[in-house]
């Protein structure tokens, strides 16, 4: 049982703030952590130690900075097996995917660290003779920063690392499903971090829109639902902060011809289902060209008849439960719509209760076909395990189904003719393209999307540095 929420040095709270739990989703009967949510009233005070806490980090070199902040992740890496286990019990995941979690968000916030210490601006020659202007960088101040429950360590380093590297301090407020891996990692950051310089608050939505609404927090970095994205934009509007926001995504893969049918299906099928569907870029629509069809729908049966439901804790278990409740019964309430607006169900569609699995909130992987671009599981985010089965004839076709949606988030192409992979790179319209493999992004590499998807500066990669710095232009005469 995880417990967090009494005042202490990294975990702001309060013994006056009202009380939650977080329970095991493939056992809800048993309470994995307790905690204690920080009083809205409660932040301004954290917002001025943050800003206090600040100044000094922000007068660091950057090489500084990035030295301090590699021991605060190497003790993160000294305490990956408690995490990871935190992320099983409170998030459902297999104890694998967490671990491939972990490991993931220390390779990211290594490169951010050593990408934030090498932040040097630019020399651009001047108009006037005698001069030399200079682009240069400051940290942006103190950053807010809201996370969802599906990825507990990933989302919250994203935002972590790079944040401190470039100078700021941060105020995370983490899922309240899953607030034990952030909370851990508060704690590791003690007697490394200055006090106040990376501070946790606890609660749910009351929480996030009073701490997006402090006059001190200049950025406001969101992982998210769009629906609280659009809120939280609002908010963070009133104090004209800067924002980043990552939003949902109605990911597609399309395929038109590969050499390697069983790599192909194998990536796209690990796409749709890994944490259960519920990542921002699962693969819940296949756009298959109706020759392959028949092959492409088999295969995807076999995957998902194959996979093996259970607590993430046993050893077996290739897929976990859904968060909680409410996202169980939402992801059968669009299968069912589906079903009602004309697809079929090839396997799945409904809860998986048996074999052990009680009261968790399990959901078989389903496969529907026959899907109309125009249905409702072909449009809306599912997040969970559910992939769609579309076709085309042609591939203008194709990328018009692909772009039919409101969100822009990641796509993949699976074909071998450089024509179509050029109308793709140029048509698809989301943030992250992938040819001939799944949706799995590189540690290094610009995420985020457009439309619905995202506002503002990707995270990760170089694009981060636009959020968490400001900038200035600068003009030095020599006399
Ligand atoms: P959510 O929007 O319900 O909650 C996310 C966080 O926002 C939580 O910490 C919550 O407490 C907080 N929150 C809720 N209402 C708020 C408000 N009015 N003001 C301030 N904070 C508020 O999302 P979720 O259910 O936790 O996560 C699922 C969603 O996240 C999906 O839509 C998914 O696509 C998206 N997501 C996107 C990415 C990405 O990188 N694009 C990654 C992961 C998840």
């Amino acid at each position: 049982m995880y417990q967090f929420g009494q005042a202490s040095d990294s975990i702001r709270s309060s013994n006056t703030g009202a009380q939650f739990e977080t329970r095991n989703p493939a056992d809800p009967k048993t309470v994995t952590g307790e905690y204690v949510s920080t009083p809205p009233e409660t932040l301004q005070e954290i917002a001025a130690l943050a800003a206090q806490a600040q100044k000094g980090w922000g007068a660091l070199p950057p090489v500084e900075r990035a030295r301090i902040v590699t021991r605060f992740l190497d003790r993160v890496e000294a305490q990956a097996g408690q995490i990871t286990l935190s992320v099983t019990r409170e998030q459902g995941k297999p104890l694998a995917e967490a671990r491939g979690e972990l490991g993931k968000s220390l390779r990211e916030a290594r490169f951010m660290v050593s990408e934030g210490a090498r932040a040097d601006g630019q020399v651009v020659p001047a108009q006037r003779p005698g001069m030399r202007n200079l682009i240069i960088t400051r940290p942006r101040g103190v950053i807010a920063a809201i996370t969802p429950w599906n990825f507990p360590v990933l989302t919250p380093m994203r935002k972590i690392a790079p944040a401190l590297v470039h100078g700021n301090a941060i105020i995370l407020k983490p899922s309240e499903y899953t607030p034990a891996a952030a909370c851990l990692m508060a704690e590791a950051a003690r007697d490394i971090l200055p006090d106040g310089l990376f501070q946790i608050v606890l609660g749910g939505a009351e929480t996030g829109a009073a701490l997006v609404s402090l006059p001190a927090v200049q950025g406001v970095t969101f992982t998210g639902s769009v629906a609280t994205g659009r809120a939280i934009y609002k908010l963070a509007a009133d104090n004209l902060a800067e924002i980043s926001l990552e939003l949902g995504g109605k990911n597609a893969a399309i395929i038109n011809d590969t050499h390697d049918m069983t790599a192909c299906l194998d990536q796209v099928v690990n796409a749709a289902f890994q944490c259960a569907g519920q990542r921002c870029t699962a693969i819940s629509r296949v756009i298959v060209s109706s020759r392959l069809a028949d092959e492409v729908t088999q295969g995807l049966i076999e995957r998902a008849q194959r996979v093996r439901l259970g607590d993430g804790m046993k050893q077996d278990t290739t897929m976990g439960p859904l968060i909680h409740a409410d996202q169980l019964r939402r992801v059968e309430r669009l299968v069912q719509q589906g079903l009602t607006e004309g697809a079929q169900a090839l396997t799945g569609a409904q809860r998986a209760s048996n074999d052990g699995l009680g009261d968790g909130y399990f959901y078989q992987p389903t496969i529907l076909s026959g899907v109309d671009p125009a249905a409702t599981v072909a449009r809306e985010e599912i997040f969970g395990p559910v992939i769609s089965v579309l076709t085309y004839s042609d591939f203008d076709e194709a990328l018009q189904i692909l772009n039919t949606v409101d969100y822009g988030l990641t796509s993949a192409l699976f074909s071998n003719n450089n024509e179509l992979v050029q109308r793709f790179l140029n048509a698809s319209q989301n943030g992250m393209l992938h040819i001939n493999h799944g949706t799995v992004p590189d540690d290094h590499m610009p995420f985020g999307g457009i439309k619905n998807s995202g506002v503002g500066a990707y995270s990760v990669g170089s694009s981060s540095a636009r959020f968490y710095t400001t900038e200035h232009s600068a003009y030095i005469k020599f006399e």
